[in-house]
């Protein structure tokens, strides 16, 4: 199975998004963990990408396109979900083009979306841990213990581009690059939109419930 999951900075494309990953036995291919991983290891592509990053901009197209088509290489035969990418129409035609290519197809394309102070309450108070990427919500879901991921035992963070100058950046960014998507994918087969807006396991069963539905 195949999934592009979108939809704006703080819907929880990240949670749901491992957890349906893991019980599908699919990879969980999300944008975002991929370049901060090439931020940390200090790689060419890495270097370009931490200033849009920290601005909450774009990275551009070249750059994430080519990471994503390893990254989809890699994963072909098992079967990936997508998360933060595409974030715009032309990643969209360029990731439309990678899959013709190898002969794949997306079975479900799931926009979820949640009213604008939920977002900003989400992402305000986020922690994440800096071992294995779990994430927290100093509010909604506080770790055990203060500063430690209750998984691991690895530090929490809040991330820099989740301070509220940059959130609200990346909103708008959303709304203007990101959101025309719907457009682009909203008449093809496998689209289905998704309310973000309840409790993560209330969203987790719309989700589960979406990807049991054959399209076709
Ligand atoms: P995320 O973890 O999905 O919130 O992504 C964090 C940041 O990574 C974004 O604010 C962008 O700067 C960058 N990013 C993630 N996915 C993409 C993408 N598909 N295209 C361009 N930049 C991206």
């Amino acid at each position: 199975m195949n999934v592009i999951l979108f939809g704006p900075p703080g819907v929880g494309k990240g949670t749901q998004g491992e957890k349906l990953a893991a019980e599908e036995g699919i990879s969980h291919l999300a944008m975002g963990d991929i370049l901060r991983a090439a931020v940390r290891n200090g790689t060419e592509a890495g270097m370009k990408a931490k200033t849009y990053m920290d601005a909450g901009k774009l990275v551009p197209d070249n750059v994430v396109v080519s990471m994503i088509e390893d990254r989809i290489a890699e994963d072909e035969n098992g079967g990936f979900l997508l998360d933060g990418f595409p974030r715009n129409v032309a990643q969209a035609v360029a990731l439309d083009e990678m899959l013709s290519k190898r002969a794949l197809i997306v079975d479900h394309i799931i926009s979820m979306d949640a009213p604008e102070q939920s977002l900003l309450d989400r992402l305000c108070g986020r922690l994440i841990c800096r071992a294995c990427g779990f994430g927290f919500h100093r509010q909604y879901s506080p770790p055990q213990k203060s500063g430690f991921c209750d998984r691991c035992g690895g530090e929490l963070y809040q991330r820099e581009d989740d301070r509220e100058e940059v959130i609200a950046h990346r909103l708008e960014v959303y709304r203007e690059q990101t959101e025309p998507l719907l457009g682009y994918y909203q008449d093809k087969v496998g689209f289905s939109r998704l309310d973000a807006s309840g409790e993560t396991a209330t969203v987790y069963a719309a989700l589960k419930q979406v990807v049991k539905t054959q399209h076709g």
